[in-house]
């Protein structure tokens, strides 16, 4: 048995669920549930240094993830990617120590990759022969991609806006596309339909509960890397929040697993587009869930989400780490873009371009001090919007 997964728990009422069955998220509150592990046998039986010695990936931290079979891991090679400095952006803005962790070498070009090998690979292990997703862009292609190497049947659901290549890495991997018109909103309600109808297991952010913790994998690799004293600022962008949501999840259990060698965690970001702002808007008025975005638009595709399913615990989370959100306009984005790549050699997509645009508003308004260790994330290559505005 590789992992010590005890149950899953309603993030809301507490409900607790077996995690020996299949589940989506809590009936009785609709909130999406959390994987639980035996932390205190593990703080036993673990440490922390035996993960550096093993094999490259997400997979390492195995012990941490939900599949009991090791045999049932699906893997492209996820996890793992470089945490780069930006010495020219250090000087430019007066920081000492600012990274970026680059997600672009991923399977599928985006970090989507790491919450699909998990949520598929746990799905395997379950049972389920056939999974369905609405999607932005790069979740749809993530899904197709570890779909096809489990074996399982593909059905993906996507604004016809999306960039050309998410629609071609679904299909070359075998997947059955469906364009909507209309957003992410519209296409989750047609899969929903679908889903129902004709028995799909649905993987969308955090209506099943295994992804958010593929993403958590990425609170693992900072903590190791930074010698298990954690960064004070990371700056994410937010669409529906696994990310997020499953970092914050990363170091409350690395606390309970007694790995940290300080207490300190770092104040999380949430960074959205002017066009679709739900969580700084919902962030900004002290509420604690958001009002579905009406007409959201963004060359962000991944930050096209009107209203997360997450909301609560996103929003949770930023209060609980003393962090904020903010939004950039997309010209804004465009800019930061370009600036990323001149000065520092990475084509990011326009969400990794967007931290980089609140990273220099957070500096401005002195909510950055000079020697605070501050994380950006790009989240996929450039490349894989050449379609779109974002691209230029
Ligand atoms: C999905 C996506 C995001 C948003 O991630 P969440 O964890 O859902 O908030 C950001 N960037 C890219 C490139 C994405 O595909
Ligand atoms: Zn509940």
């Amino acid at each position: 048995m590789a992992t010590y997964l005890t149950h899953l728990e309603c993030s809301a009422c507490g409900r607790q669920f077996s995690a020996e069955a299949i589940q989506t998220f809590c009936p009785d509150c609709t909130s999406p549930l959390l994987a639980r592990y035996d932390l205190v046998q593990a703080r036993r039986q673990l440490k922390r240094e035996q993960f550096q010695g093993r094999a490259r990936g997400m997979w390492r931290w195995e012990e941490m993830l939900p599949v009991v079979d090791p045999g049932n891991q699906v893997s492209l090679g996820e996890g793992d990617t470089p945490l780069l400095r930006l010495p020219n952006f250090e000087r430019k803005l007066g920081l000492s120590q600012l990274y970026i962790k680059d997600e672009s070498s991923n399977p599928t070009g985006s970090f989507k990759a790491r919450g699909l090998a998990a949520a598929i690979s746990k799905a395997k292990e379950l049972g389920v022969q056939k999974v369905i997703i609405p999607t932005a862009g790069n979740a749809g292609g993530a899904m197709a991609a570890y779909a096809a190497r489990a074996g399982m049947a593909a059905l993906v659901f996507m604004p016809a806006d999306t960039p050309r290549a998410n629609l071609e890495e679904c299909r070359i991997t075998g997947a059955e596309v469906v364009l909507v018109e209309g957003l992410i909103s519209d296409a989750a309600r047609m899969a929903a339909e679908r889903a129902l109808s004709e028995g799909w297991f649905d993987l969308s952010t955090f209506k099943e509960p295994y992804r958010v913790e593929g993403k958590k994998i990425l609170g693992y690799e900072l903590a190791e890397a930074f010698a298990w004293r954690l960064p004070e600022v990371i700056i994410y962008p937010t669409g529906g929040g696994t990310g997020l949501v499953g970092m914050w999840k990363a170091f409350t259990e690395l606390e309970e697993l007694g790995w940290l060698a300080s207490s300190e965690k770092p104040r999380m970001v949430a960074v959205q587009a002017a066009g679709c702002a739900p969580l700084v808007k919902a962030y900004q008025a002290g509420a604690d869930q958001c009002e579905f975005w009406q007409e959201a638009h963004t060359i962000a595709s991944g930050l096209r989400v009107p209203k997360s399913f997450a909301d609560r615990l996103i929003l949770a989370d930023l209060h609980a780490s003393q962090g904020t959100a903010l939004s950039v306009s997309d010209a804004e984005i465009v800019h930061a873009q370009h600036l990323l790549g001149r000065m520092e050699g990475i084509f990011s997509a326009p969400e990794g371009a967007a931290t980089v645009a609140a990273l220099q508003k957070l500096v401005e308004q002195k909510w950055i001090q000079p020697a605070e260790r501050v994380v950006l994330f790009n989240t996929a290559s450039g490349l894989k919007y050449l379609d779109a505005h974002g691209a230029g």
